[in-house]
């Protein structure tokens, strides 16, 4: 799935390495990290292998759709590429 975005993030440099692009990918989680951290324990994976991907939200005592779209994660429940559930869809896949 990592391979798959990297290829088509346009947004990278060209000449850009998967490593590299990893290495970037990581530090941006790291920003969601605090907020993970506190919510994390809240949000538990449904399916990781469909796209959408489904989490189920025990704060908002919902399930939430991650979709997969182009090069990022969209949270269909904020509308947003950068909240926890995105991030919490990074920090696992990259694991
Ligand atoms: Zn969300």
């Amino acid at each position: 799935m990592l391979s798959e975005i990297y290829r088509r993030d346009q947004k990278r440099p060209q000449n850009q390495r998967f490593n590299a692009w990893i290495e970037n990918l990581l530090l941006e989680i790291a920003e969601y990290d605090g907020k993970l951290r506190e919510y994390g324990p809240f949000l538990r994976f449904e399916n990781i292998s469909d796209n959408p991907v489904l989490l189920s939200d025990n704060l908002l005592v919902k399930n939430i759709f991650i979709c997969l779209h182009a090069d990022s994660f969209f949270c269909e429940h904020h509308d947003s590429t950068g909240c926890a559930h995105v991030g919490f869809c990074y920090a696992i896949s990259a694991v």
